[in-house]
């Protein structure tokens, strides 16, 4: 038996950028479609660990649950996190909650392990762009500037030609008393006319008062 557990991290900033990016957002749309307690268990993991999860259930007591040595899982490789409901005695159970979590990663465009046929595996979702692990012990990884699918879809709110512009600060009606006064203070530069209602500061008044006094001594 292995004396170390070795590293497993839950640090989401451990995993590659573009699939920190991509974690992040699945959690807002899974907070979107009604699951606000997504709990991530696991992110990078090192080969010591992989290898002491690998021997889980074969030279050590418990269930299988990898069939992944040190190196090849795309946890060793920062590209793959597992995710968990954060609601005590609800972590595993919910069968909705992962359905929903591989539906919305996939749809992002990562791999969602509940698809696979083998060795199922509802908690994990990976994005590769395309490598696989051959290509990774070659040398090859997935360059930092990478981006998943969902980076590229068009936002329409972004495209709009009027992109929710902010709402235009009404002015309200002058009352007939004020009318002749208003036009002379913005006519002479005393003011601009804006905020007609609101509460002058004091040095609101002073510099009103200076641009009176410049205005008479002219
Ligand atoms: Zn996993």
């Amino acid at each position: 038996m292995r004396m170390s557990v070795g590293i497993n991290s839950r640090d989401i900033d451990e995993l590659h950028p573009t699939v920190a990016r991509g974690c992040r957002e699945l959690i807002r749309r899974m907070n979107a479609a009604g699951y606000a307690h997504v709990g991530v268990s696991s992110t990078y993991r090192d080969h010591t660990h992989q290898n002491w999860l690998f021997d889980q259930g074969r030279s050590r007591a418990g269930n299988i649950v990898t069939n992944a040595r040190g190196g090849q899982s795309w946890h060793n490789w920062r590209l793959a996190f597992d995710i968990f409901q954060n609601i005590r005695g609800q972590e595993w159970n919910d069968s909705d909650f992962f359905a929903t979590a591989g539906m919305l990663w996939t749809e992002m465009g990562g791999e969602w392990g509940g698809n696979w046929t083998n060795f199922p595996d509802r908690p994990h979702m990976q994005y590769t762009g395309g490598l696989t692990m051959a290509d990774h012990r070659q040398g090859a990884r997935l360059p930092e500037v990478a981006s998943m699918l969902w980076e590229h879809e068009s936002r329409p709110w972004e495209h709009e030609s009027h992109p929710h512009p902010p709402p235009h600060p009404k002015t309200p009606p002058l009352p007939p008393w004020a009318t002749d006064s208003t036009a002379w203070a913005r006519t002479n530069g005393i003011t601009d006319g804006t905020a007609p209602e609101r509460s002058a500061t004091r040095q609101e008044v002073w510099t009103m008062m200076h641009r009176l006094y410049n205005l008479v001594m002219e």
